[in-house]
């Protein structure tokens, strides 16, 4: 068994090298001389997002993807130059720190953007890029109307029109039919950008879903998360239509930290939440809702020695109490999500469970887990905010 390079029970290991294998094979679909921006907002979905971004560029991609300016910074903190989007608004005073820093914005409203100018002091331009709201209802602007009352406040000095951008609700779905409609009527809201006078600028709409299951209507450039982490969000149908190898990045595990034989009766955690059915071997885990395994994989299982080990009781905070298969010593590794001895349990596995989807297993991932990082199988640092050298310099 491989030696552990941090200071916890618990851990993730995060192979770098798959996110370049996903890019690749997601890049395979698309038309040549389509970009391929990724996103590593939410720290990377959970995976890190330096990590994630390097791995990224060093597999082709163009450009990044955050979800706020703060998340921008680290990167560029880290020494990353390549372009950098902010899908959501930022506020208004933040602009001038996003034009220093050469970071785009996403503007989705006439009212931000006259806001924000009077912030921008930096000699650098404003990147933006406009957001239209083709059919998801979340941010972006809805009618004529709406960009017409943009165009003087984007037609001003130092301000570039980077892109125009839309998003999906159901390019995961079978049924193409409302993708087609939001498709079209980006189609119709990006002429009226090109017909403003605006050149220049790209356009771009698909996410993981839309890159996998519409790859030649991917425009100028794809906004890809998920697919990058091995998560494929395409239903069944397409997938079978459309069959593209994700190979998942990251894997949790943990350890038997105490081992106890109880006898039939007794009962085990908060609100005696379970009782020994028989006489059994139980073995206690370091690994609670804290560290993002929540209480709602209660009654699931992990992996021991490859077989199914039952969660005996509630998942409390730091520790959860596992059924064993028999006795097993102390420091035994618990796979919690990736293979064991040919067995496995998915991010889809776990995401079933509590109604969820595997983005949200990921990101649910706390601080307190150390990444341990690979790179074909070697080791390649592990990031721990709460390693005891983190803690006491
Ligand atoms: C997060 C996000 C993406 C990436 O979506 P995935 O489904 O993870 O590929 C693309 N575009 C926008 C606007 C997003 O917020």
């Amino acid at each position: 068994m491989r030696t552990k390079p941090c200071h916890r029970h618990t851990w993730a290991e995060v192979h770098l090298d798959r996110i370049g294998h996903n890019i690749r094979e997601i890049r395979r679909r698309l038309p040549s001389g389509v970009k391929f921006m990724a996103a590593v907002k939410a720290d990377g979905y959970g995976h890190g997002a330096v990590q994630s971004a390097n791995a990224a560029l060093k597999a082709g991609a163009d450009a990044l993807a955050v979800g706020m300016i703060s998340e921008a910074l680290q990167l560029r903190q880290s020494g990353i130059r390549a372009p950098i989007l902010v899908l959501s608004p930022a506020l208004p005073s933040e602009v001038d720190l996003a034009a220093k820093h050469d970071i785009a914005l996403t503007v989705s409203e006439a009212a931000w953007l006259k806001e924000a100018r009077p912030f921008h002091q930096s000699r650098k331009p404003l990147r933006l890029h406009i957001k239209m709201d083709s059919g998801m209802g979340r941010i972006g602007i809805r009618d004529r109307s709406e960009w017409e009352a943009m165009v003087p406040l984007l037609r001003s000095d130092g301000i570039m029109v980077e892109g125009v951008y839309t998003h999906f609700a159901t390019a995961n779905q079978a049924d193409s039919a409302y993708y087609f409609e939001q498709f079209d009527r980006f189609t119709e809201m990006r002429s009226w950008v090109a017909e403003s006078g605006f050149t220049g600028f790209i356009a771009h709409c698909s996410n993981s879903a839309a890159a996998l299951h519409y790859p030649e209507l991917s425009l100028d450039m794809v906004r890809v998360g998920a697919a990058l982490y091995g998560i494929n969000p395409c239903e069944e149908e397409v997938r079978r239509r459309r069959p593209v190898d994700l190979q998942p990045v990251l894997s949790l595990h943990s350890e038997i930290i105490q081992v106890k034989f109880v006898k039939q009766g007794e009962s085990i955690g908060y609100d005696r939440s379970y009782v020994a059915t028989q006489d059994e071997w139980l073995g206690t885990v370091a690994i609670g809702y804290a560290d993002g395994y929540c209480k709602g994989y209660q009654g699931y299982h992990m992996l021991v020695d490859g077989q199914a080990a039952p969660i005996a009781g509630n998942v409390c905070m730091d520790l959860l109490m596992i059924r064993l298969p028999g006795h097993y010593p102390v420091g035994t590794v618990v796979t919690l999500i990736g293979r064991q001895n040919g067995r496995e349990i998915t991010m889809e596995d776990l995401a079933a469970r509590i109604g969820s989807i595997p983005q949200q297993v990921l990101t649910m991932l706390s601080s307190r887990v150390p990444r341990i990082y690979y790179n074909k199988g070697i080791y390649a640092g592990t990031a721990d905010s709460h390693s005891l050298s983190a803690v006491t310099s």
